[in-house]
């Protein structure tokens, strides 16, 4: 009989969190999770579900639009953004509820609270304290704001899930991920949207022709991008906010959304006064298998800040169940994730971008293909969709494939395989093609367009 509560207690309910509880109780492992806000984490709660589905309701517009080229008539559309909150909020509370039945069904045991470390194997919550053999620290991450002048006065993305009414003129400022998407969503449900980045282009670290394609199609959509400038100062003028920028010029907005970056959520847990080494940015420094500097503490997902991504929160907290409970152990694989961001168009890549694989390999083949979709031949709409694969010459290996256009999350979800697999060009030219789709494209590519 084990001299601890617990075999394992977890802090945080989030995606990597249940994962790794509902697994490790399904092995016969004795588990708790503990939750201070609600279970489902980030990404159910306020991240990718309730994100999506503002994006799915943003594509309307245009789908009203196009829909005209293909012979209807749409007269009397209305959108209302507090009936659309109050659906996306039911769904929410519904997951939330599945959440909970993913963690008490294979038996762990359930706190809502702020669980905190009192040594290595104690654990306070709720005025209770429990030990544990083995500690999982889940706690993901949370919005930063810029540190200006009336930066307070900013909303992230915590607040734009939750705005009684959708503002008619918004300022966002970052060219990340949550970024490029929210300017997408405001956009798309008809506010005035600007969006800010102090770099030379949105997405850095994205292959510089996505980043191109995708600040040109944002703009066509009506986003007012501007590059190479930031906000030094918000106000309050009225009921309204006023922000100056580096150009010394300034903009008036009824909201401002700082998407300036996640910082992992590690203070007030106790784990400095434990010894758990933590990086420079705050994140829980962890080894190949999730073990933090403290041998029975482990750490995954984004309070980590390894691939801040829910697929590999996931995959952290399975591996770790596997490892411990499962004997099965198996150490995270971190290469080739695909990524999406819900940006209008959308944007979704795998593998090493152009500029990465020019860096690591002596010759490289790219193959670029930009093309208006056939449904815009009929709506008019002047969308370009852009396909990219970059290709090892020395082995004709596949090692990244991008793309910007509707659908491309779907599409290069199935390339992912290719590049993870290491699959070759001559394999994909082997494969024939969907007609007529879009994503027949990346197996017809015959002919590289730049070479190295
Ligand atoms: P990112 O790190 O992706 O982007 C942050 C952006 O803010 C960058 O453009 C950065 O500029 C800029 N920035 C940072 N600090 C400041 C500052 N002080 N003033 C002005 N601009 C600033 O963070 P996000 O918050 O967008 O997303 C966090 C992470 O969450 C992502 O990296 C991703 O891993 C995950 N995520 C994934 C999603 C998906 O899968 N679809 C969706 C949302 C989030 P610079 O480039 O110059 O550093």
């Amino acid at each position: 009989m084990s001299k601890y509560d617990y075999d394992l207690f977890i802090i945080g309910g989030g995606s990597g969190g249940v994962r790794a509880g509902r697994i490790s109780a399904g092995y016969g492992a004795k588990v708790a999770v503990a939750e201070e806000y609600r279970y489902g984490g980030t990404c159910v709660i306020r991240g990718c579900v309730p994100k999506k589905l503002l994006a799915y309701g943003a594509d309307f517009h245009e789908a009203f639009e196009d829909a005209v080229g293909f012979g209807w008539t749409i007269t009397g559309a209305e959108f209302s953004w507090p009936r659309l909150i109050a659906n996306k909020d039911r769904e929410i509370t519904r997951l939330e509820g599945i959440y909970r039945k993913l963690l008490t069904g294979p038996g762990c045991e359930i706190f809502d609270g702020r669980a905190v470390l009192a040594d290595a194997h104690t654990v306070q919550i709720n005025g209770r304290t429990v030990t544990a053999e083995t500690v999982v620290v889940a706690t993901g991450g949370a919005p930063t704001k810029p540190d200006i002048p009336g930066g307070d006065l900013l909303i992230t993305s915590n607040e734009a899930f939750q705005l009684p009414d959708l503002p008619k003129r918004v300022v966002v400022i970052g060219g990340g991920y949550i970024a490029c998407e929210f300017a997408g969503i405001f956009n798309g449900f008809g506010a005035k949207t600007v969006q800010l980045y102090r770099g030379g282009q949105v997405l850095r670290g994205f292959d510089d022709d996505i980043r191109e394609h995708l600040a040109v199609e944002m703009r066509k959509k009506g986003i007012d991008l501007r590059v190479g400038v930031d906000v030094v100062n918000v106000s309050r003028k009225g009921n309204a906010l006023e922000l100056k920028l580096t150009d010394g010029t300034s903009l008036e907005a009824d909201a401002a959304m700082a998407a300036t970056g996640r910082r992992p959520n590690t203070s007030g847990l106790g784990l400095e006064a434990l010894g758990v080494a933590l990086d420079a940015g705050a994140a829980v420094k962890v080894d190949e298998w999730s073990r933090t500097s403290v041998a029975n503490i482990y750490a995954i997902g984004d309070v980590t800040n390894r691939i801040n991504l829910t697929p590999v929160a996931l995959h952290e907290g399975h591996c770790l169940a596997d490892t411990m409970y499962g004997k099965r152990p198996r150490k995270p694989n971190h290469e080739a994730v695909a990524s999406a961001v819900f940006s209008h168009p959308n944007v979704a890549v795998v593998g090493l971008s152009e500029q990465q694989a020019r860096r690591d390999f002596a010759a490289i083949d790219i193959y670029r293909s930009s093309f208006t979709p056939l449904k815009h031949t009929l709506s008019g709409r002047r969308e370009r969709s852009l396909m990219k694969l970059v290709v090892d010459r020395a082995t004709d290996r596949v090692l990244g494939a991008h793309m910007v256009g509707a659908d491309a999350p779907e599409i290069i979800q199935g390339l992912a395989i290719v590049v993870k697999a290491g699959l070759t060009k001559a394999q994909v030219d082997a494969t024939i093609g969907i007609h007529p789709t879009s994503a027949e494209e990346f197996v017809t590519m015959r002919t590289p367009v730049v070479a190295s």
